[in-house]
Parts: structure tokens; sequence; C-alpha cells
């Protein structure tokens, strides 16, 4: 996996993953905040975000972007 990912950082100058889409209003945001970007990454992996490819996105964002599917869902299928 490339490291492309845009990392948070607090003022300790510990580092986060920070939701990919942050459309939900009860968005985590970020993930916790560690010692480096390794333990980040496995932080949101170990809460089972999302993994999009570009980024990590949040179960509130993800849970919001799977209704927001099934809402536009045409409903005159054929
Ligand atoms: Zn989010």
């Amino acid at each position: 996996m490339s490291d492309d990912l845009q990392y948070v950082r607090n003022e300790k100058g510990e580092v986060a993953v920070p939701c990919q889409v942050k459309m939900a209003s009860n968005c985590a945001g970020q993930g916790e905040f560690c010692e480096d970007e390794e333990d980040a990454r496995d932080w949101v992996e170990d809460e089972c975000w999302i993994d999009s490819g570009v980024g990590f996105i949040c179960l509130q964002c993800n849970e919001l972007i799977m209704r927001n599917l099934r809402e536009v869902r045409p409903k005159t299928a054929r």
C-alpha cells in the first residue's frame, strides 16, 4: 500500500489518520493519535475503518454513505 495518506498531527507531534470524507455529523474526524504513522494506521484498521484506496473512512461516515446509496437507488428498477 502506498503511503500517500494525509495524516493529521497534533501539537505533541503524534499522528492520526483522518476520516477521508467527514460527511456524518457524528464523524470521528480522525483516528486516535499515535506515536507514528504505522501505529495510527494500525489503529484505524483495528477499528475496521474502510480503506478506500486513497484514505480511510470512519464507520459513521461509511454507514451514512451506505444509507445514501440505498436511497438513491432508482425506484423504477426494470
Ligand atoms: Zn467520518
